[in-house]
């Protein structure tokens, strides 16, 4: 789960750097007529200048950085509602890539791309000078659309916006291995893994996380929304961390899991991991965020704090305990343990990359080699290429995306994103999402996600004793027609996975 209120305090870090380098760009040459300057074809699609878009809120123009290009740049997005929108025209129905060349006012930066008031998703931009950030894929019709681009973190300098057909896709992309980086991984996991890549490319696994398992709420109330389970269920190793079962934390999780397998479906676990109560700072509930813990991941991973490291290894002890349970059980496990980390709002992500990726094989390595946990399928969710361990540890990627309320694009842009991670490619699935997406929009999108897996709580129920679906995030009908959709699994359209053959 990714808590989103801390976008707010990258934006209040920001302001302390006001002052920001735009070096000079050699500038394309771009022929410009006096009389319509807000728009300039040139040899690589269609290039409509920032300072001629129309700007709201705090959004202004500016001239004093250099190397833009027309007659100037816009600033000033710093809270919610500064935008600038462009009105842009093409001639033929397709994919085209919005290119908003902008520069960082410091740092790693994203904010909004709506187009005609559908919400895309962010693009990014951390160079200090005006560099490309691209949303790649969005589809437009013939005509005219007004594509905004929108503050959700701020502190961007944007330029002008390039629009350019996009390159077709290709669709190797879909041809994922089905062999798992453990070379000794047990016959439900490989068949597992291979049912997952034969459907990858042609649909999708919808998934829901429930902590109380298939009869809990979340899975109850889309049953009764829908009149169908989701095929994989979602569970967390949180309260089995040892620092909550010292404060009276008790979890049936475990038993939830083979409940569900041995009613024939898929489980996926991720692990908000208590830290040790040596590095708690305030209530020990919240031990797996940064602020509520002082734990030094990186003096830990590079030997100078041995007793946190023997600390860290009884966690782990922990975890593989229930982790053997499935083993025995006959549970393999799409294990997405360490997740969000580059995003630095957890423990395990605030040390940097390397101390973060120290830990990922630490942990692959403990409960493969020693706790011999061969029924993992292993889901690296660290959002980042730089924060990627490696292929050998690695079966498939996650993303977690939170776009807002009833935000049914499907986030092709952070999907070819992680598909571009490491080559050939990994299988890519939505890891965690708030809204669910359409699935007719994933698939003229290309944005085969092998499965999503909805977060519990608010976004399907509503926070009362009575079960009862919350429709603030997907509204009812969304949802009947992803759970109906002929390229959605479901519950009851999953084979035998003890049975399924095992793909070479
Ligand atoms: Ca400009």
């Amino acid at each position: 789960m990714k808590r989103m209120g801390l976008f707010g305090l990258m934006g209040m870090a920001a302001v302390m750097l006001l002052s920001f380098p735009v070096a000079a760009l050699a500038a394309e040459d771009v022929s410009t007529e006096a009389d319509e300057p807000a728009v300039t074809d040139s040899s690589s699609g269609m290039v409509y200048e920032a300072e001629d878009a129309l700007c709201i809120g705090n959004v202004h123009t500016d001239t004093s950085a250099e190397g833009f290009e027309g007659t100037g740049y816009v600033t000033g997005f710093s809270e919610e509602g500064d935008a600038c929108t462009f009105t842009i025209s093409v001639d033929t129905d397709g994919f085209y890539d919005l290119n908003f060349v902008s520069a960082s006012m410091g740092g790693y930066k994203e904010n909004y791309v709506i187009v005609d008031g559908e919400n895309l998703g962010t693009v990014a931009i951390e160079e200090e000078s005006f560099s490309d950030s691209v949303m790649k894929r969005a589809y437009l019709s013939a005509g005219a659309h007004e594509v905004t681009y929108s503050e959700y973190w701020g502190w961007v300098v944007l330029d002008r916006l390039e629009v350019t057909p996009s390159e077709a896709l290709d669709t190797s992309i879909y041809d994922v291995s089905a062999t798992l980086v453990n070379e000794n991984a047990t016959d439900n996991a490989k068949r597992l893994m291979s049912y997952l890549a034969d459907n990858y490319g042609s649909s999708i696994l919808s998934g829901q996380y429930s902590e109380n398992g298939q009869y809990g709420k979340e899975f109850t109330v889309v049953y009764r929304e829908t009149g169908k389970y989701p095929a994989i269920l979602g569970l967390d190793f949180i309260e089995y961390s040892p620092s909550r079962a010292e404060n009276g934390s008790t979890s049936n999780a475990t038993e939830y899991a083979i409940q569900f397998w041995e009613n024939g479906g898929i489980v996926t676990f991720c692990w908000h991991w208590n830290a040790p109560s040596k590095y708690l700072t305030s209530e020990w509930y919240n031990g797996f965020y940064v602020e509520g813990t002082n734990i030094d991941l990186a003096a830990i991973m590079n030997g100078e704090d041995e007793e946190g490291y023997q600390l860290l290894l009884e966690d782990i002890a922990a975890i593989a305990e229930q982790l053997l349970i499935l083993q025995d059980a006959g549970v393999p496990v799409l294990w997405r343990p360490l997740h969000e980390a580059s995003g630095g709002w957890f423990w395990w992500g605030a040390s940097g990359a390397e101390a973060y990726k120290q830990l990922y094989i630490l942990l692959y390595e403990q409960l493969t080699d020693v706790y011999g946990l061969n029924n993992l399928i292993w889901v690296w969710n660290g959002q980042d290429a730089d924060w990627y361990p490696g292929d050998e540890y690695v079966d498939i990627i996650g993303e977690d995306i939170y776009p807002g309320e009833r935000v049914y694009t499907s986030q092709v842009d952070t999907y070819l994103q992680a598909v571009n991670y490491t080559s050939p490619a990994k299988m890519v699935v939505l890891s965690e999402n708030g809204c669910v997406f359409d699935p007719e929009l994933a698939v003229r999108d290309g944005a085969m996600w092998g499965f999503w897996c909805t977060w519990g709580g608010e976004f399907v129920a509503k926070s009362m004793a009575i079960y009862a679906y919350n429709d603030t995030y997907t509204e009812s009908e969304m949802l009947v027609k992803a759970y109906e959709s002929d390229v959605v699994i479901t519950l009851d359209e999953l084979p035998d996975l003890t049975t399924y053959t095992i793909r070479d």
